[in-house]
């Protein structure tokens, strides 16, 4: 397979561009190689600067639950951009998305909108912070809540495959007010309370861990985290920012029946457009100003483009009740798949899946949390993705990430995938010393 202009756009954008990216993990340094610099996408299929096309696992890292350049959306976005792009003035295209999510989300009754999830998480922590006037913080190993300094204590996704737990550049003061503990230990957090008693703001989690590979929580897990966080009366905050409309259309809180104080969101919520939300309980939402004295502002917070796309995609999700059981068969299809054509090449693997999200570990280990997720061999995962790349199927460039089904993957992509893993796994063995 030649990757000549993608080899050629990459040396042009280093030359100009940190690193020739603009998030770490898309410069393949966990496989190895040069990235692959893409130009197009429709459906589930992507398609290189060097022409070729693929069946993308990725979408985005997440928020295309409809695929690439689904009408509706295109529709939405460009009808949106002629209205003119931004106002700086509030918008109802804003009140009507808030209303989609907060109709079919069980917590959230208040919500305020953002550029990211990474500014959401942020701003859903200061928000934690002010209104339970306590300043720590606990966290899961492995589970990630985007690039702002409180979360980059031991976290996971490209943190963790480039092997910088925590970054230079973040105060020993911030990584002080940061606990972490292991994902799926429950004890744990009933001891981080004991030992900091009233001094935990919020608890912060992945309801289903998808930045260290997929990580299920464990029955009764969540349960006790929020029970833990009752009894302390600190803030019990969900990151959904990948699960949320991508495992359910209530995301995790409700297929788990957990609800959480706060909920932070991004990716499916911005149909592709560049958005991130936090919201839910009133009482701790109208704490944020100007009602309330906790600050937060946006220049570009609820953009007309991002809204449109929002709302674009979340109406398909409200109007097709069976979305979500297709997505869910789909994706057990592929991972079942998968498993098979692992076993029949006797590669060590566990699988898990949620809603439209899975994940693939080489690993005998059962995956609980970052330690065992660690276990994983990334050098066969390495080989396993480029054998996959060569056969037409884009796979995240990490061990380390949650893959996604779309709406536009059919039986036909998931027949084509299992055929090309299970020549990629013939190739690697062969190839093997
Ligand atoms: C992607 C992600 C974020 C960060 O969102 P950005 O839009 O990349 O800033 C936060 N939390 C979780 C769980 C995510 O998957």
């Amino acid at each position: 397979m030649t990757i000549e202009r993608s080899i050629a756009a990459f040396a042009r954008a280093r030359n100009v561009i940190a690193g020739g990216v603009n998030s770490s993990v898309r410069a393949f340094k966990a496989v190895g190689g040069s990235p692959i610099f893409m130009k197009s996408g429709t459906g589930a299929t992507i398609c290189d600067v060097d022409g070729h096309a693929y069946i993308d696992y990725v979408l985005s890292w997440g928020p295309l639950l409809l695929g690439h350049a689904h009408p509706a959306v295109t529709k939405a976005v460009t009808a949106a951009v002629a209205r003119g792009s931004t106002f700086g003035a509030p918008t109802e295209a804003e009140s009507e998305l808030a209303e989609l999510i907060s109709s079919m989300m069980p917590g959230i009754e208040r919500l305020r909108f953002t550029s990211s999830g990474t500014e959401a998480a942020m701003s859903a922590v200061r928000l934690a912070r002010g209104y339970t006037r306590r300043e720590k913080i606990v966290k899961f190993a492995g589970c990630y809540h985007g690039a702002a300094d409180a979360f980059l204590i031991a976290a996971g996704s490209s943190a963790l495959t480039l092997g910088v737990p925590s970054s230079p550049g973040v105060p020993r003061g911030t990584a002080a007010d940061t606990i972490v503990v292991p994902y799926n230990d429950a004890d744990a957090v009933d001891a981080t309370f004991a030992a900091n008693a009233g001094a935990v703001a919020a608890v912060i989690v992945e309801p289903y861990a998808g930045n260290m590979g997929l990580v299920l929580p464990k029955p009764g897990f969540l349960e006790r985290v929020r029970a833990a966080c009752e009894r302390a009366r600190a803030v019990l905050i969900f990151d959904e920012v990948m699960t949320g409309f991508r495992v359910a259309r209530g995301g995790a809180q409700e297929r788990l029946g957990v609800r959480p104080d706060l909920t932070v969101l991004g990716k499916v919520i911005g149909g592709g457009l560049p958005v991130g939300a936090f919201g839910g309980r009133r009482e701790i939402m109208e704490y944020l100003s100007p009602d309330g004295p906790v600050f937060h502002a946006g220049t570009l917070s609820g953009n007309p483009l991002a809204m449109a796309a929002g709302i674009a995609t979340l109406k398909v999700v409200r109007e097709d009740s069976a979305l979500f059981d297709r997505l869910e068969v789909m994706t057990g299809l592929l991972t079942e798949g998968l498993s098979e054509v692992m076993r029949k090449h006797g590669a060590p693997h566990r699988t898990a899946r949620a809603g439209s999200m899975f994940g693939l570990f080489f690993t005998r280990e059962p995956v609980v949390d970052l330690a065992s997720a660690m276990t994983s061999d990334t050098a066969l995962y390495a080989k396993y993705f480029h054998a996959m790349l060569e056969r037409g199927v884009l796979l995240a460039p990490s061990q380390y990430e949650a893959a996604f089904v779309s709406t536009a993957h059919t039986t036909r992509d998931v027949e084509r995938t299992l055929a090309a893993a299970d020549e990629a796994l013939a190739a690697i063995a062969t190839a093997a010393p």
